[in-house]
């Protein structure tokens, strides 16, 4: 019998279920074998995009990191059925299929037909809860419903036991690796040449990076977090996102990093599980309603006479809208494919609520720049900010791009940071520059509409609009 490992976006040789299950398969008989197979998607190889840069840039080091170990990982590509079907075809002795599942609907369909494939094919499959503390159907009502209001839901959440790391050493069971027949070169020209042909190089992609910054965010951060994650120039979160992205860095071993801390009623790793729970609310509302990444969850509001206007929404993306902190972060996320929590809310209620455009076409921008890309955290974000999801901000409590800066950014070093053309401009101007005079644009390098742009739109005016949009008048 030989079982294949379906590595998919938990790309790590530690705390993987499926890895330690199968590994457990693999011991209970000696004549068992087993290997790692990955299957690229044309979607990701066929177009280039921040978010497809680094997670191939991860799996090439991920690639390196079996090699090192003399753990071979096999690529399959081409449509997911067709990609299985022909390694099944390839080897014939492929019994055992384990993978860790993913509850995000696009993935579940999929899964669903390569599943179902496999199984007319006398393939036995194995699926497992990893990425997330728990599924979608663990957190219920006492009726037995399902959440639609996030704090009940965290209440519920944080009483659930959390699993402790599983133990995973392939090295034990190497001698019992299937070196297969399996034509690679199709493949693996399709994975070079992405690599080769696309994007910039991004740093820290190795699972050890991930365990790094951990240790740094659970020594210095973690419990001050409740204090420090809101500040905009501040290292004050645990920049894990994209770990937990790839799959570098699993939550259950997250958790037990600050399980001391936790167990000593620390606030500020209280604060950051109560984060970490919205990724597993998210994905249960996804998973639950999969027209959340299109559609608005609050059926009044299915219909906004949303306003499309290119020009601005290009400055959207550039971050050239005259309002600096809407500008820093966009421009934060243009440059580190990251952008902060605080930012992204900002970001996203300013092009729904200061430039009327549909939420939609800032969830598609994020989704292409964002390397900690998650479908149903960013499409559960954009519907937060643009009042439109279950749980969402109130449609009359617009956010201030003025008000935000001076309280999240109050000496402006995250905007000088990002908008290098605002660098020389003081505290005094650095949320407002268009209240400076011509005087003082010389004196502070900044002339406007020539260094950077005059708002094009006055957010007292713009609220009110949005506000009479959602009450439909
Ligand atoms: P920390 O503050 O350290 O939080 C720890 C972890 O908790 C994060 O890594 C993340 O996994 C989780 N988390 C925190 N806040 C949220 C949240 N509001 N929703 C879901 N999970 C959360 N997060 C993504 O991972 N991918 C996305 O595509 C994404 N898009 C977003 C779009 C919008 C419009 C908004 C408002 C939020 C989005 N978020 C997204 C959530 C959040 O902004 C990021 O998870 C966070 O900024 C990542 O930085 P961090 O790891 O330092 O977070």
């Amino acid at each position: 019998e030989v079982s294949a490992l379906w590595m998919r976006r938990d790309l790590r040789l530690t705390d993987n279920r499926a890895m330690h299950e199968m590994q457990r398969w693999v011991e209970a008989e000696e004549d068992r074998q087993w290997f790692l197979v990955f299957h690229l998607d044309p979607h990701f190889y066929e177009y280039s995009c921040p978010h497809h840069d680094y997670f191939f840039q991860n799996l090439e080091k991920f690639r390196k990191e079996c090699d090192d170990q003399h753990i071979q990982l096999y690529f399959l590509h081409g449509s997911a059925d067709e990609a299985f079907t022909y390694l099944k075809e390839k080897v014939p002795a492929l019994t055992h299929l384990f993978f860790n599942e993913d509850e995000a609907p696009q993935a579940a369909r999929r899964d669903e037909q390569v599943l179902k494939e496999m199984q007319q094919r006398s393939v036995e499959t194995h699926a497992y809860k990893d990425a997330h503390f728990h599924r979608s159907d663990e957190v219920k009502k006492k009726d037995g419903g399902l959440y639609s209001v996030y704090t009940p839901y965290y209440r519920a959440w944080r009483q659930l036991e959390k699993e402790q790391p599983f133990e995973c050493r392939l090295g034990r069971i190497i001698s019992q690796q299937a070196r297969l027949d399996l034509p690679q070169k199709a493949a693996y020209n399709k994975l070079s040449s992405y690599l080769n042909n696309n994007g910039k190089t991004w740093e820290r992609t190795a699972e050890k990076d991930g365990r790094e910054r951990l240790e740094t965010f659970v020594e210095e951060i973690a419990p001050e977090y409740h204090e420090t994650n809101n500040a905009l120039s501040s290292d004050g979160t645990s920049r894990l996102s994209a770990y937990l992205k790839t799959g570098r860095l699993s939550v259950r071993t997250i958790y037990q990093a600050l399980s001391e801390q936790l167990e000593e009623g620390n606030p500020g790793a209280e604060a950051f599980v109560s984060e970490l729970a919205w990724r597993d609310y998210y994905n249960m509302i996804h998973a639950t309603r999969p027209e959340l990444k299109n559609t608005e969850l609050k059926e009044a509001y299915r219909y906004l006479p949303w306003e499309y206007d290119e020009k601005r929404l290009e400055r959207w993306k550039e971050g050239r809208t005259g309002y600096p902190i809407v500008d820093a972060c966009m421009r934060q996320l243009n440059e580190i494919g990251w952008m902060h929590n605080r930012g992204r809310m900002i970001a996203a209620s300013f092009l729904t609520k200061d430039y009327l455009i549909d939420w939609r076409e800032g969830e598609r921008y994020f989704a292409e720049r964002l390397i900690d890309y998650d479908p149903s955290s960013n499409a559960g974000g954009w519907q937060w900010a643009a009042s439109t999801g279950t749980d969402a901000v109130p449609y009359f409590r617009v956010f201030s791009p003025v008000r935000q800066s001076e309280r999240f950014d109050p000496q402006g070093d995250y905007i000088r940071e990002y908008v290098p053309e605002l660098h020389r401009v003081p505290k005094k101007y650095i949320h407002t520059p268009w209240k400076m005079n011509e005087q003082q644009q010389k004196e502070y390098g900044c002339i406007l509409g020539q260094d950077y742009p005059k708002p094009d739109v006055d957010h007292a005016v713009q609220r009110k609009k949005a506000i009479e949009m959602f009450k439909g008048e």
